[in-house]
């Protein structure tokens, strides 16, 4: 007895004093549990403060497309195997804006600097939210994958041990270092709409000890098209409170989503245009009906939605093909739904700028979840409008014209002119209120117009294709005389 106390006191005393190699030896290879307790255990019940210098790269409505917006950010997070606290500060023009973010399992509070409000969250933000937290570090996420007691794939690699796990609508990847049994890298998959499957990379280096505590000081974030952000920890500190950074309001509510069934409202525009209204994108596809083909422009988002259209074009003229899609610009609410008309085998109405952009979407992999080109693959059929195309059935006729930087909003852009009807169909020049009085006009207003003169355009009725819901209170449809008002109302305040 008294020989095995002797013997069990001399492992304590190992495991104490060499917790690195005692934890390898434990665990054998069980790696997973091996980083915990290098990297959440030593932790308690404790946070681990870090002080971080973020640079931040983003997607935006961009005049064309894949072009960033930068941030450069600062601030202070706290992080336990459960909660989270962030304080940040952008600085732009020498004004500072900061955030202030509050997460627990039950509830996330965020006050952005743009906002005084503090927004509900949904359910599966509230699910996903580790995965945010790892772009500062990866404790609530390892907690999470030690309770979902995941075991590591079968085809794990040489130098990592690989787990996964579904995180909320994400399937998110662990590579535990098989010999530093450190999280060096997280990958995190889902599908977009529009961009197909889409995985950001969080890559794990510079690692140091506070009280035991294994924590990375740099990671790097690899996004969509090779965008990077980075967050560098510049100080740690472990502290046993934090004090509330915001507090709930009374009104405050976690929603849960569920499946949207989408919707789709026909409005006959006139004998040969349709406005397909989708209420759940606040957007409308236009369809166009000539003698012996049809003919779409904008469809937002995704492929649902194109499939959507397809079948109404299908109900509203049977066995006549979709000829041409188009689509005033690239941004998702008008482009979004392309896959399915090249599926089809419609030709796609491109411009230089954005025709690399519409062979992208035409090629990316969608095997999260597959729509109809991913499962029969079809190639891009693009036509290129350099200043203006003409579509005609020999009586019907479009005009598409490339008014580009003049709308003031993306170079690609392209406005559609039916001469019939004396209509131009744009996605999102104008702001036109619906029950106040017109205002001056902003640059994109300004741009619409000068696009309709400068193609000598003789117009009486303006149809925007975003947005179309209550809120906010915009036109969708509007006289030109209503555009001329607000330009003049422009020129006066000159
Ligand atoms: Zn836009």
């Amino acid at each position: 007895m008294k020989q095995n106390a002797v013997i069990l006191s001399t492992l304590l005393a190992l495991t104490i004093f060499t917790e690195d190699a005692g934890a390898q030896k434990r665990g054998g290879n069980d790696y997973l549990n091996n980083c915990i307790e290098k990297q959440v255990d030593p932790l308690q019940r404790a946070y681990l403060q870090l002080t971080y210098r973020e640079s931040e790269n983003n997607l935006y409505h961009s005049s064309e497309p894949w072009q960033t917006a930068h941030y450069d950010r600062r601030g202070r997070v706290s992080c336990s195997r459960e909660r989270f606290f962030r304080e940040d500060t952008i600085s732009q023009k020498e004004r500072n804006f900061a955030t202030h973010i509050q997460y627990s399992p039950t509830e996330l509070l965020k006050r952005p600097y743009w906002s005084e409000q503090i927004g509900n969250a949904t359910q599966n933000q509230l699910v996903e939210y580790p995965l945010s937290i790892a772009y500062y570090s990866p404790i609530p996420l390892l907690d999470y994958a030690q309770s979902r007691k995941v075991t590591p794939d079968k085809d794990s690699d040489p130098h990592f041990a690989i787990y996964s796990l579904k995180v909320g609508e994400s399937t998110v990847r662990l590579y535990v270092g098989k010999s530093d049994r450190l999280l060096q890298k997280v990958t995190k998959s889902w599908n977009d709409g529009m961009l197909g499957d889409m995985t950001e990379t969080f890559i794990y280096t510079n690692f140091t000890t506070l009280k035991g505590l294994h924590y990375p000081q740099s990671i790097e974030v690899v996004k969509v098209h090779n965008i990077r952000d980075t967050v560098h920890i510049s100080s740690a500190n472990i502290v046993q409170k934090i004090s509330p950074l915001l507090e709930k309001p009374e009104d405050y509510t976690v929603e849960d989503k569920g499946e949207e069934i989408p919707e789709l409202h026909v409005e006959k525009l006139s004998e040969h245009l349709y406005g397909l209204n989708l209420p759940q994108a606040e957007s409308r596809a236009i369809l166009v009906e000539f003698k012996d083909f049809l003919m779409v422009v904008d469809v937002p988002f995704n492929s649902e939605n194109g499939d959507l259209v397809l079948r109404e074009a299908e109900k509203i003229a049977p066995g006549k093909p979709v000829r041409y899609f188009a689509f005033c610009h690239h941004h998702p609410w008008y482009l979004g739904g392309v896959r399915p008309f090249i599926h089809r085998g419609a030709t796609v109405i491109c411009t230089e700028e954005n025709l690399d952009y519409v062979r992208f979407l035409a090629t990316a992999p969608h095997t999260i979840e597959p729509d109809s080109l991913q499962l029969n693959p079809s190639p891009l059929i693009a036509e290129l409008v350099d200043s203006i195309m003409t579509i005609s059935d020999g009586e019907y006729e479009v005009k598409i014209c490339h008014i580009g930087k003049t709308s003031a909003h993306t170079s690609d852009y392209l406005i559609f002119y039916f001469p019939l009807e004396k209509i131009v169909v744009q996605g999102d020049l104008a702001w036109i209120p619906t029950e106040a009085p017109i205002t001056k006009a902003g640059p994109r207003q300004v741009g619409l117009y000068n696009g309709i003169k400068e193609f000598g355009l003789e117009v009486e009725t303006i149809l925007q294709t975003w947005p179309i819901s209550e809120e906010p209170k915009v036109k969708s449809a509007f006289p030109f005389s209503d555009l001329e008002e607000s330009i003049h109302l422009t020129e006066e305040s000159h």
